[in-house]
């Protein structure tokens, strides 16, 4: 599919999804066959989708029990359950848009280039990250600027290419950092390159992870919600200059964060 048939793809969808809460989630799809002795996991990776994706996509109750010569309905990650369209009502304005979908009205207005928040004329549509499928929201509450991405990269202290095991937040000494989703701590303190640290459990198989922290504010064991402040972010361990370190863990393999969370 190319990307103007997705949107109004999505954008059809959001509109079926409007009238009732204002928040809709589109996916593209492949179709997948299940063949004798197939596990989710192992489709899941085959298509490289998180398995819960497919759970969701298919409505499956047990993972463990799936129908061969069943068809599944695979979502497509890269351009699926970015971002949904809204069209603009009499009476909205951006910050409630925002806080309607949980996101930043600033997130809104850059993404959207809209000059004035003031001049949001009815029936435009409005691109609104998602990221409420896994619900992970950004670590940071400032305008996230990526400066280091996901992946391959030479290290910058050693000069060796190495995995970056998540994205690097542009982020002064001392601001404050936030879970990125409720769970458990299940580290906090320092590790190695990371400086200080602080990892979170949740459910389904995903932790967290928040390094060169110059403070922590948890303690091991501590449950936290959404947007509990952990630490405050820092420079400390193996870092060039003050930055966030984010890590997005399913299974303690390490994912690709923007695949969770939108980075304008
Ligand atoms: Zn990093």
């Amino acid at each position: 599919m190319k990307r103007r048939s997705i949107h109004i793809f999505i954008f059809l969808a959001a509109l079926l999804v409007e009238p009732l809460s204002g928040i809709g989630v589109a996916a593209g799809f492949q179709q997948h066959l299940i063949q004798k002795g197939e596990t989710l996991s192992e489709i899941a990776q085959k298509y490289e989708v998180p398995v819960k994706l497919i759970i969701q996509a298919n409505s499956i109750k047990s993972a463990h029990r799936i129908q061969t010569g069943k068809m599944l309905r695979i979502p497509s990650e890269t351009f699926a359950l970015k971002e949904i369209l809204y069209q603009v009502r009499p009476g909205d304005t951006l910050i409630g848009i925002a806080n309607r979908h949980n996101v930043d009205w600033k997130d809104l207005q850059r993404l959207n280039r809209i000059s004035s928040p003031r001049s949001l004329q009815i029936g435009t549509e409005i691109r609104i990250p998602s990221d409420a499928v896994f619900g992970f929201r950004a670590p940071l509450r400032i305008p996230l600027v990526l400066t280091s991405k996901y992946g391959y990269r030479p290290h910058p202290v050693t000069g060796r290419w190495r995995m970056h095991e998540g994205i690097d937040l542009r982020a002064a000494v001392g601001t404050r950092v936030y879970a990125s989703k409720g769970g458990r701590v299940i580290f906090a303190g320092r590790k190695g390159g990371y400086g200080k640290l602080v990892g979170i459990e949740h459910e389904d198989n995903f932790t967290t992870w928040y390094g060169h922290l110059s403070r922590i504010r948890v303690k091991v064991g501590q449950i936290v919600s959404q947007g509990k402040v952990i630490g405050l972010s820092g420079n400390t361990g193996i870092s060039t200059g003050p930055h966030l370190h984010f890590e997005i863990r399913y299974k303690g393999r390490s994912e690709k964060p923007t695949k969770y969370i939108t980075i304008p």
